[in-house]
């Protein structure tokens, strides 16, 4: 994996595609190159393989590109293309770039469709057969027993997005109940622990101190959490929407790598009237131990997920480092938010 940020194409240089009546997995670009499927300059690969069951979903979220009334691309997903290729040959793929390590898992995303179930049931089936891979599969699930279902198949584990940190965001960003999965992800969480994710995007409305006392909450229910930022996509709902600034993010994920680490809770942590960090419950000199080596600032989630470009332009600003960060970045990134917590946010590194 090349520490280098360079910009990465994000065309297809060639594309296999296949008979319609055969199953279709899509696969994001640049796992597609990094199994062979497709040829793609990248300068940072994904270290899990990210494929997709599902084109357009049923449901409505305002920040996504499948949403059903979504106007963006049907093959993307946040700012990545995920042309489809059949789903026995994208299995073999990944089972052997497992076996060659240039990839350390698999990571299913399910749109809701009719059957969709009952397809990733199948997908994650037909990849547990090839390979002993860690798969996990962010879905829609409807209960518990879906979960269960889908961990006995072979899944090591099962990713309930939350996505907005409050029950009211969820409620006007997704159209949904939040009480009916806050219950199921608690639930199992209980059962299944160690083996429940979730997802949380960074800049929906809520406050940094809403994201730290969720995350907080996540934590403790031993849930693992998959940290983004809103990127607005062409064609989606939230196409004009501004994704959060750069130094609340990083506040973000310093909140949400010292709670991981078992340092400090939200609780500790102090916030402005705004709700914006503004002490992270920790000396400045421990926090510089802390997180000197820039690693609260690289990509969060299950074990070995990367998503390199998922939240930004191959130019950046990166929100998700996804990659081990030179020493001279990691100062920088701290240096910043240290200025940030100090009151002078004015400056950052990659915002000048
Ligand atoms: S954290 Fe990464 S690997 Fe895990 S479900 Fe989310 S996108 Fe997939």
């Amino acid at each position: 994996m090349g520490g280098r940020m360079l910009r990465a194409g994000l065309e297809l240089a060639n594309t296999e595609t296949c008979e319609a009546s055969e199953p279709l997995w899509r696969v994001s670009s640049g796992s597609a190159a990094v199994l062979g499927l497709c040829t793609l300059a990248m300068d940072v690969a994904p270290t899990t393989a990210y494929l997709m069951l599902g084109d357009r979903c049923q449901r409505a979220c305002a920040f996504c590109a499948q949403a059903r009334d979504s106007q963006a691309s049907a093959d993307a997903l946040s700012r990545v293309v995920w042309p489809p290729f059949a789903a026995g040959k994208v299995a073999e793929a990944v089972a052997r770039a497992f076996r060659e390590e240039r990839i350390a898992r698999a990571c299913f995303q399910v749109t809701v469709h009719p059957g969709y179930i009952e397809r990733a049931l199948a997908a994650v089936a037909m990849l547990r057969s090839l390979s002993p891979m860690p798969i996990c599969v962010s879905i829609a699930a409807r209960s518990i027993e879906d979960v269960s279902a889908l961990l006995k198949a072979g899944a090591e584990r099962v990713t309930l997005a939350l996505d907005a940190a409050t029950p009211m965001l969820y409620h006007a960003v997704k159209g949904a109940d939040w009480e009916r999965v806050w219950k199921l992800l608690a639930c199992a969480a209980d059962v299944f622990p160690g083996r429940i994710g979730t997802h949380l995007i960074a800049g929906l409305g809520e406050s940094e101190r809403e994201m730290a006392e969720r995350m907080q909450t996540i934590y403790d229910l031993g849930v693992t959490i998959g940290l983004f930022a809103l990127t607005p996509v062409r064609g989606s709902a939230w196409e004009n929407r501004q994704p959060p600034e750069l130094i609340s993010y990083r506040r973000v994920q310093a909140a949400h790598w010292l709670i991981v680490q078992g340092v400090a809770r939200a609780e500790q942590m102090a916030y402005g009237l705004d709700g914006r960090i503004v002490d992270l419950g920790i000396a400045e000199d421990t926090l510089r131990i802390l997180l000197g080596d820039g690693t609260a600032f690289r990509t969060a989630g299950c074990p070995g997920c990367n998503r390199p470009y998922y939240n930004e332009r191959p130019g950046g600003p990166l929100y998700n480092h996804p990659c081990t960060l030179t020493s001279d970045k990691a100062r920088a990134e701290l240096d910043a938010l240290l200025a940030t917590l100090c009151g002078d946010n004015s400056h950052h590194p990659e915002t000048g």
